[in-house]
């Protein structure tokens, strides 16, 4: 029997292409409702669906931060039954804060948390009723790990991280499953928009020397992560795609091998101070060299010298 899936986000990055992949399951096991908040943008989508538009494929208005449209949307679907449910529309944020206004913060949380949230109210009683679901969110690395000028996107996907962890415990008195799927960078749209962001954005009330570690040291280093360690939608899809199709997925599910080194130094370490040196050291001494680091965090191969000590005091 057909799950239908409803994902959030597609006109672009990697909700297209989970749209995509799961439409075009060769076992047809989903009915994909695709949504996007301005369907002005579906032709990509339509387009390259092909012949599963109209079969296993349909597109459908969806803006996460409107209580109207989430209830248009649902009474698209037959019985308003959704039996997974991906909420993977998000925006970034990252520049100084003392150079982001209040209201653009809260508009992160609104989209990347209370867009979730809004969804999840919608589709949970049903999914209670019937003893089945899945829900899967697209968190990041940076739901588990904080990351210099990415205060607020990080703090966004933090929440996410407690919220669902919090539900699942619940949930699985209701047979109800939880996923958050962690990516590393991702070559979407979405570091361009960032990019395109902070490239016009002033950063008022900002002093020189923070202004500098941002524009000289974090962005540099950052395009350079993207070009290096960068995987593309369609890798993240796949995974996502996998989480889907298991019997008993996993609670949380990073993409990224390269980054699971880093995230476990918190686990290595309660204190938290080996995780913040070792990202300090990375990108203030060697930021160059963070492709490099990440990798040799991973094999093990970097002198224990040149890392912070976990019995090091603050
Ligand atoms: P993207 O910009 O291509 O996709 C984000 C989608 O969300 C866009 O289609 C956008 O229109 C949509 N969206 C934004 N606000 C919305 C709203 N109010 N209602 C409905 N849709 C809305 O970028 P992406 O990389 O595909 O991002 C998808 C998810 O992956 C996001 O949650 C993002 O935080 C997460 N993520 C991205 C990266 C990365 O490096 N690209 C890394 C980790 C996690």
């Amino acid at each position: 029997q057909q799950r239908t899936v409803l994902i959030s986000g597609c006109s672009s990055g990697i909700g297209l292409e989970l749209a995509l992949q799961l439409a075009h399951d060769p076992r047809q096991r989903y009915q994909v409702v695709a949504t996007m908040r301005d369907l002005g943008k579906k032709e990509p989508l339509e387009a390259a669906a092909g012949e599963a538009l109209g079969k296993t494929l349909s597109v459908v208005q969806l803006d996460v931060c409107n209580d109207e449209s989430v209830t248009d949307c649902l009474s698209h679907i037959e019985g308003g039954q959704v039996d997974v449910l991906v909420n993977n529309a998000g925006v970034g944020l990252v520049g100084p804060l003392e150079g982001l206004s209040l209201a653009t913060m809260q508009s992160v949380f609104n989209t990347n948390f209370f867009g979730a949230v809004r969804l999840v109210k919608a589709v949970l009683p049903g999914m209670k009723r019937r003893r089945q679901g899945h829900i899967v969110v697209v968190s990041s690395v940076m739901g588990l790990q904080g990351v210099m000028f990415n205060d607020v996107y990080a703090a966004s996907k933090f929440a996410l991280e407690g919220f669902f962890e919090s539900l699942a415990i619940q949930l699985r008195q209701f047979n109800i499953f939880i996923s958050m799927v962690e990516p590393g960078p991702v070559t979407t749209d979405f570091e361009g928009k960032l990019l395109a962001q902070v490239s016009k954005a002033e950063f008022p009330d900002t002093d020189p020397d923070t202004l500098g570690y941002f524009r000289d040291l974090y962005l540099p280093a950052s395009r350079e992560l993207f070009r290096s360690v960068g995987q593309s939608p369609r890798d993240v899809a796949q995974v996502i795609a996998k989480v889907i199709g298991t019997t008993r997925p996993p609670l949380r599910r990073q993409t990224n091998t390269r980054y699971l080194p880093l995230t476990a130094l918190k686990a290595m370490d309660p204190s938290g101070s080996l995780y913040v040196k070792t990202a300090h050291r990375l990108l203030f001494r060697w930021p160059h060299l963070l492709n490099l680091g990440l990798r040799c965090l991973a094999c093990g191969c970097l002198p224990t010298r040149v890392w912070p000590r976990q019995t090091e005091q603050n």
